[in-house]
C-alpha cells in the first residue's frame, strides 16, 4: 500500500490545501495529513482544532484519509507513519524557493523519504492560510477560500 503524508500548518485548511489533498489521494492509496506544530510560529487554532477542521471538511474521504498531530521532525513522522513519501503543493514561482531549500534539507535528514509536488488549480493559486486570516480579521467573507464549517470556526475564533 503507497502512503504518504502532506505535512503543513493548516491554520486553517483552505480550499487550495484540499485541492493538493485530493490530487496526491489520485496517485496513493492513503494519505495522512500530518498538522506541524512550530515551536516558533504563533498559530490562531490549536493543533487539536486543525485536526478537527480537516477531519469535517474531508468527511468524504476518510476512508483513505487520516489526520495526525505532529510531535517530531516531519521525515522521522514520515516514517514513523510508514509513509515514503511527502506531498506539498506549490502555488507558485513563489513557493519554490522555499520549497527547493526544505526539499533538500529533509534528504539531507533522510535520503528515503522523497517529495512530491503537485500544482493547485489556477485558481487557488493566491490563497494561502495567511490571506483567509487577514480576511477573516477584518470580516471579509470568507466562503470562496474556505469551507462552510470553517467560515463558522473562523468566526466563532475572531469574535
Ligand atoms: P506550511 O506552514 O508548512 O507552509 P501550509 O499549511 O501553509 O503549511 O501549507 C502546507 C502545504 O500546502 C505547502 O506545501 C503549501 O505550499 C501548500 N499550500 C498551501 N496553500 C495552497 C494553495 N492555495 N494551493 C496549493 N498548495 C497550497
Amino acid at each position: 500500500m503507497k502512503v504518504a503524508v502532506y505535512p503543513g500548518s493548516f491554520d486553517p485548511i483552505t480550499f487550495g490545501h484540499i485541492d493538493i489533498a485530493v490530487r496526491a489521494l489520485k496517485v496513493f492509496d492513503k494519505l495522512i495529513i500530518l498538522i506541524n506544530v512550530h515551536p516558533t510560529k504563533h498559530a490562531l487554532f490549536s493543533a487539536e482544532e486543525r485536526k478537527n477542521m480537516v477531519e469535517v471538511t474531508m468527511k468524504d474521504y476518510l476512508d483513505r484519509l487520516e489526520v495526525v498531530v505532529a510531535n517530531d521532525l516531519t521525515v522521522d513522522e514520515t516514517k514513523k507513519l510508514g509513509a515514503t513519501h511527502m506531498i506539498r503543493g506549490l502555488r507558485a514561482v513563489t513557493d519554490f524557493e522555499y520549497e527547493f531549500q526544505l526539499t533538500h534539507a529533509n534528504r539531507v535528514l533522510d535520503n528515503e523519504i522523497d517529495s512530491i509536488y503537485f500544482m493547485t488549480d489556477n485558481k487557488y493559486s493566491f490563497l494561502s492560510s495567511a490571506l483567509v486570516k487577514e480576511i477573516g480579521l477584518f470580516k471579509g467573507d470568507l466562503n470562496k477560500f474556505v469551507p462552510s464549517y470553517v467560515v463558522e470556526k473562523m468566526k466563532e475564533k475572531l469574535k
